[in-house]
């Protein structure tokens, strides 16, 4: 017998995509079951059910019914918005920067997962670029913060300080690389013939660290560009790396950071 129960939980938004002329298939991160998608019937037309709430950079309460199976989608009956983030909607930088850490969320999660910490993580991303001033330095140092964390969260955290092949700490190396694989830091003499790895420096390497432990000082002064570019390459690389590919929102982000 098949068993449909209905339940209520907070949840944001990952993807929301058009099935049909009225339906949408929207997949959420919630706070009990994780990543999960459910098909919003008349989401695309229904204002009283779903009142704006199906979109990217929302928090909601969503109510929907599962089956007795975990793998089928469960349909979605009602949601409301409990959090929005309207600085992020009005600029097109922050859309595109929050955009690239929706979907990297999304793509690094299966099904089920990303309950905990990885939600508060997106929420905490949310509001930083919501409240950050249109600055493009302090809004990429941002998304490198919020990607460094998600990937440790996720375990993919690349070795920044040390190299990870003999430990050698990076400010005492002379040449130093990082591995196209993505796990990080190497010194010179640890290089493998034929292993494919990008010339770095201590300085981008450590400014990565120090990105990685939290969002920066707004009062301090903001991470100089020329190391925010040549750290760039380092954290792309390192998406590459885990996913295989890059992201369908990278194209858009590359306009903002040229
Ligand atoms: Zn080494």
């Amino acid at each position: 017998m098949k068993i449909s129960r209905t339940r209520t939980e907070r949840a944001v938004v990952l993807r929301s995509i058009e099935y049909g002329d009225k339906d949408l298939i929207v997949t959420f991160l919630m706070a009990d079951e994780g990543k999960r998608t459910a098909i919003a019937k008349g989401g695309k037309v229904s204002k009283k059910r779903f009142a704006g709430s199906l979109e990217l950079f929302r928090v909601c309460d969503v109510t929907y019914s599962e089956g007795s199976r975990k793998d089928t989608m469960a349909i979605l009956k009602e949601s409301t918005v409990v959090e929005d983030f309207r600085h992020i909607e009005a600029s097109f930088d922050k859309i595109a920067i929050g955009s690239y850490g929706t979907e990297l969320t999304r793509e690094l999660l299966r099904d089920g997962e990303g309950q905990g910490e990885i939600l508060d993580a997106l929420v905490g991303f949310y509001r930083r670029l919501h409240h950050q001033e249109e600055h493009a330095a302090r809004l990429e140092a941002d998304l490198h913060t919020f990607i460094l964390h998600l990937l440790g969260l996720s375990g993919y955290a690349p070795q920044l300080t040390h190299c990870v092949h003999c430990g050698l700490a990076v400010d005492q190396g002379q040449r130093l690389l990082f591995s196209r694989r993505g796990d990080g830091a190497l010194c010179q003499p640890c290089r493998d013939s034929g292993q494919s790895t990008l010339d770095t420096t201590a300085p981008v390497l450590l400014t990565l660290a120090e990105l990685s432990t939290g969002y920066a000082d707004i009062e301090r002064e903001p991470v100089p560009v020329a190391l925010l570019r040549q750290g760039r390459q380092l954290v792309f690389t390192l998406v590459r790396a885990i996913l295989s590919r890059d992201l369908r929102s990278y194209s858009t982000l590359k306009m903002v950071m040229p």
